[in-house]
């Protein structure tokens, strides 16, 4: 997926802040939102939510592989239609909690939700230009090694 500069129309990379062409501010982390690992094996680490569809789990052929131990190697699958973004346990042994609460159906997931894999905890970041202030953080970093980052 590429993002469209409104100023000078030149198509930018997914994951990129500012135009690469003219500078200017692409409205790229309305779309993109991400999980943070805050507690557990992976902790830090940063996992960028692409649509369609990802599966999480500790097997490697997982969209997003978790090496905690008590996670399932297929665990949860995380659906984004670039909206909305949805989760659904894959019958794990040990379910998926978001908020504290285990989830029997399809859940959705909104900014600051927690959620619990395993003895992994990730928070659902889901940044908008206009209402984040972590927004205002992260136009102070430079473009390019946060798209790394998050393409990570
Ligand atoms: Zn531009």
């Amino acid at each position: 997926m590429e993002i469209l500069c409104s100023v000078c129309a030149h198509t930018n990379r997914r994951g990129v802040l500012f135009c690469t062409t003219c500078g200017a501010e692409l409205p790229v982390m309305k779309d993109a939102p991400h999980l943070l690992v805050l507690y557990g094996f992976d902790r830090g680490r940063t996992i960028l939510i692409r649509a369609p569809s990802m599966t999480l789990g500790r097997d490697e052929r997982n969209d997003i592989v978790l090496r905690d131990p008590a996670v399932s190697s297929r665990h949860a699958r995380i659906c984004f239609d670039g909206r909305k973004i949805l989760i659904e346990d894959l019958q794990s042994r040990n379910g998926t909690r978001v908020n504290g609460e285990k989830i029997q159906t399809v859940s959705e997931l909104k900014d600051e939700y927690l959620v619990k894999v395993g003895n992994t905890l990730l928070r659902v970041i889901e940044p908008d230009p206009e209402h984040s202030p972590r927004y205002e953080l992260i136009s102070n970093i430079p473009a390019e090694p946060l798209s790394r980052m998050l393409d990570r």
